[in-house]
């Protein structure tokens, strides 16, 4: 099943280029009073939903997928973690630059463990990426994103698999620079998550999915997932080793070689096989 989130907070079932609009299926959720749950309820709720989701959309008015305005298929991400040099070849690239990634920055991930950015930095495919800081060099990051469905506190990779409730690309865009990556990766719509969120049983070895980007139509990163240095259970237990993860939250698994500066008036175009693929513009 694909699910996006367009116009102002509509759900809509993805099928092939048509959107079903299945907000209704929403109501089942049930209504919540302040404090608000700290996850989304939307993902913590999927399973029960699916049958829900099905019922609507036989009667729900249906469009062409071209022409919404696609947001974040996450509405409440409590946190968005995410692994920093992931893939060999990115590692060499960056150990070959010492003047863009720092020493520091440079360690195998092993060591270097995970860093989280902020929630609000997340936006879709067609909020676009607003460069923040135009006077230094601002990279585009492609990686597979997962999103964590079923709490996982001090999981093992053996299980780690079944908190996953789906998949989407995620762009982890980066301004250079000696600051702690925390910082630099935060800012506003610096985490794309888009075009929809795919179900586990639409892809076949989320460890074997081939994945690119281009910047206006020149092709900057062509990688595979295989290539991961730790896998999605292993990035899933190594998180859950040191904080629980929630329903919502978006794990980043690294970015393979290629990465390159954007500007505005820039079109990325990502595609992750049996994901989808988005057209994101810079600003
Ligand atoms: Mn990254």
């Amino acid at each position: 099943m694909k699910l996006c989130k367009f116009g102002n907070g509509s759900l809509g079932l993805v099928r092939g280029d048509t959107v079903t609009d299945v907000t209704r299926a929403l109501e089942s959720l049930g209504t919540h009073r302040y404090p608000l749950p700290t996850y989304d309820l939307m993902i913590a709720g999927l399973d029960g939903i699916r049958k829900s989701i099905e019922d609507v959309a036989k009667s729900a008015p249906t469009y062409p997928l071209n022409g919404l305005k696609l947001r974040s298929p996450i509405a409440n991400v409590g946190k968005v973690v995410a692994a920093p040099v992931n893939y060999q070849k990115h590692f060499d690239e960056a150990a070959a630059e010492p003047g863009t990634f720092s020493r520091e920055q440079v360690r195998q991930i092993h060591e270097t463990g995970l860093f989280l950015k902020a929630a609000s930095s997340l936006a879709g495919q067609d909020d676009g990426i607003s460069i923040r800081f135009p006077d230094r060099r601002t990279d585009h990051e492609i990686e597979l994103a997962v999103i964590i469905g079923k709490a996982a506190d001090r999981v093992l990779a053996s299980r780690a698999m079944e908190h996953v409730a789906a998949y989407s690309i995620g762009l982890d865009i980066t301004t250079r620079g000696p600051e702690e990556r925390s910082l630099r990766k935060s800012s506003d719509s610096y985490s794309i998550l888009g075009p929809w969120i795919v179900t586990p049983d639409e892809i076949k070895d989320p460890g074997n999915l081939d994945l690119e980007l281009t910047v206006n139509g020149q092709a900057r990163q062509a990688a595979n997932t295989r290539d991961l240095i730790l896998t999605i259970p292993e990035l899933i237990e190594f998180a859950s080793k040191f904080y629980t993860l929630h329903p919502g939250d978006v794990l980043m698994t690294g970015t393979p070689e290629g990465v390159g500066p954007i500007k505005a008036g820039d079109l990325i175009r990502a595609r992750i096989q049996d994901v989808g693929s988005m057209e994101v513009a810079v600003r």
